[in-house]
């Protein structure tokens, strides 16, 4: 459509229609999808306890910040609790950056959804074995293929960081690999196999926990102070975890000449490699 004086009319009318509304109602009266069309935040009368008011001073008192209580203190000063320092591409057709940046397990657990055992014992593994593929302590996330079992802590952790992907063909869903990790630098083949030492992990845990779902598979009910007995116990490890070094937790072990297969849904077909043989 070609601008003309009519189009700009009734461009400056509507305009100023929603400007009046705005200022009338509010900007969060007039988002269409029930969301705030403007707030960064949620409105103090819509979040739960436990939030607390900003402290930079973003522009409007009444709004508020929700707290960080997916990530306790005792876990964001535990000792062996740094991050990871890491390399990635600068954009989309960019270079390999100069500066690297960290990636923390609150960063995790923010995007994961919630802190837990898992996620923890993946972190720790993880951050071991890059270490030891990239003494120099930066780790860059273009270079990197993983093995991981199919579970929703470690594939989370496993991809995020790591940079490792599915859609890259760079992340292996291997559940053989049990509760550990194969990490290798694309670059090199160089391959490390990172496990916790028998008995870190507590049966009592474990047992619990089997319970429980082998409970819910079963559809039996769950006493809620089972589930309270297992998070106390969870969060026990992973104190235990974060605070421990790591050489005391870990198996590492290298793996010369590991072969990287994305999958075994796709292959060579093995059966005809003698067809010609006389
Ligand atoms: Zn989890």
């Amino acid at each position: 459509m070609k601008p003309n004086r009519g189009n700009i009319l009734i461009g400056v009318v509507v305009f100023a229609a929603l400007a009046i509304l705005h200022d009338r109602l509010g900007p969060q009266k007039i988002s269409a999808g029930g969301a705030p069309c403007c707030a960064p935040f949620a409105s103090a009368a819509t979040l739960p306890p436990g939030t607390e008011p900003p402290k930079d001073g973003g522009g409007d008192e009444n709004l508020v910040r929700p707290a960080d209580d997916f990530f306790p203190e005792w876990a964001n000063s535990a000792e062996f609790n740094q991050p990871v320092l890491v390399r990635d591409t600068q954009s989309a057709l960019g270079r390999l950056s100069a500066s690297p940046k960290e990636i923390s397990l609150k960063d995790l657990a923010r995007m994961h959804g919630h802190l837990c055992d898992g996620l923890v014992i993946s972190f720790v593994e993880l951050k071991a074995a890059l270490l030891r593929l990239f003494p120099d302590g930066v780790v860059d996330r273009t270079d990197l293929r993983i093995v991981s079992k199919n579970g929703p802590c470690w594939m989370d952790a496993a991809a995020w960081l790591t940079g490792a992907r599915i859609n890259f063909q760079t992340l292996r869903v291997d559940s053989a690999v049990g509760d550990g990790f194969i990490v290798q630098k694309i670059s090199t083949n160089e391959a490390w196999e990172v496990r916790l030492k028998p008995g870190v992990f507590p049966e009592a845990l474990a047992a619990l926990e089997k319970r429980i779902r082998d409970l819910r598979a079963n559809g039996q009910p769950v006493d809620p102070a089972d589930v309270d007995r297992f998070e106390a116990m969870a969060n026990d490890l992973i104190r235990h975890l974060l605070n421990t070094p790591p050489d005391v937790l870990l198996v590492l072990a290298p793996r010369p000449g590991y072969r990287f297969q994305f999958n075994d849904l796709y292959g060579g077909r093995g059966d005809i490699i003698n067809r010609d043989l006389r």
